[in-house]
């Protein structure tokens, strides 16, 4: 089972009851868990991807009851922002959490002498001026309400250094930005922006970039973990974003949520250097 499914609270409290929610890259990994979990607390939630069938299998799954559709958008076309954004108001009445997680890694190394500007263009094309168009047309609909939350998917590559290109580090720190940003922007409209920064999560994203199966990418990132004992799972990347899109945190705005198991905030590579100079 979906770990996001198994939500304690699930049974007991509906989080986002009568909401709804627009998730891009929701075909897949964390959009999909998000978009799960989201429908099991009660929001209507329109699935944004350029995977069709995929999306669409989640919209005609059982387990789904009808709360999830699909809607195709590129996020690097305005147009097919704008179109998912007025599918979401037209078919629900409105928009009140518009989640922005689409995102592509490339294939470079941190190699600066080997960057590409082909490889820019798609990884700050789909990572931050996708994240841009989504925010701007949720906030064109948010606005006039008064509410809402706009959430991005950074990394904590935004926060530390990890095994990602120049590239996508780059994009995932120009989130943080926009997340403050934007904070300051609409908070006089009381909508609510927010980032979620996850460690390294087994989607198809990761594994076919690395061309390596889940058990051993979980494996590499059990044994870099500082938290030791539990595995990272997409499902838990939609528990924080499911707090960010609730009542919960109606008071949280500009935060950048790392969720990470405290591996941000070690570097363990002198106590190791001391350790083999005391062995
Ligand atoms: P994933 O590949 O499972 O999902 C990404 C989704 O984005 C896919 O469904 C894909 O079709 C969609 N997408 C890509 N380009 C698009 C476009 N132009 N328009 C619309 N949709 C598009 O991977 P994931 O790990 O679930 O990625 C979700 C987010 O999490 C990304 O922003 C990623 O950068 C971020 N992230 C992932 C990890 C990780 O370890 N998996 C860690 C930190 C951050």
């Amino acid at each position: 089972m979906n770990s996001a499914a198994s939500s304690l609270l699930a049974p007991i409290a509906k989080r986002l009851a009568g909401k709804v929610a627009l998730i891009t890259g929701g075909a897949s990994g964390i959009g999909e868990s998000s978009a799960r979990l989201f429908a099991q607390h009660g929001a209507k939630v329109v699935i944004a991807d350029v995977q069709d069938e995929l999306g669409l299998s989640i919209c005609d799954d059982k387990s789904t009851d009808g709360a999830v559709s699909y809607v195709h958008c590129d996020v690097t076309n305005e147009p097919d922002v704008k179109n998912a954004v007025d599918t979401a108001v037209s078919k629900h009445g409105k928009l009140d959490i518009m989640f922005n997680n689409a995102g592509y890694s490339d294939p470079e190394t941190s190699d600066i002498c080997a960057l590409n500007q082909e490889e820019y263009k798609k990884v700050f094309g789909v990572n931050v001026l996708g994240s841009l168009l989504g925010a701007k047309h949720a906030a064109k609909v948010m606005i006039p309400e008064k509410k809402g939350t706009i959430l991005f998917t950074s990394s904590s590559a935004s926060v530390t250094h990890g095994p990602t290109s120049h590239l996508y580090t780059a994009s995932k720190h120009a989130l943080v930005g926009l997340t403050k940003n934007l904070c300051v922007e609409l908070g006089q409209y009381g909508i609510r922006v927010n980032c979620i920064s996850p460690f390294g999560v087994a989607t198809p994203m990761v594994l076919k970039r690395g061309g390596i199966d889940k058990k051993k990418f979980e494996g590499i990132v059990r044994e870099a973990a500082n938290l030791k004992g539990v595995v990272l799972e997409a499902g838990d990347i939609a528990e924080a974003a499911l707090f960010l899109a609730s009542e919960e945190s109606k008071y949280v705005s500009g935060l950048n949520l790392v969720v990470d198991g405290g591996y941000s905030t070690t570097n363990v590579a002198f106590t190791h250097s001391i350790q083999k100079f005391f062995s």
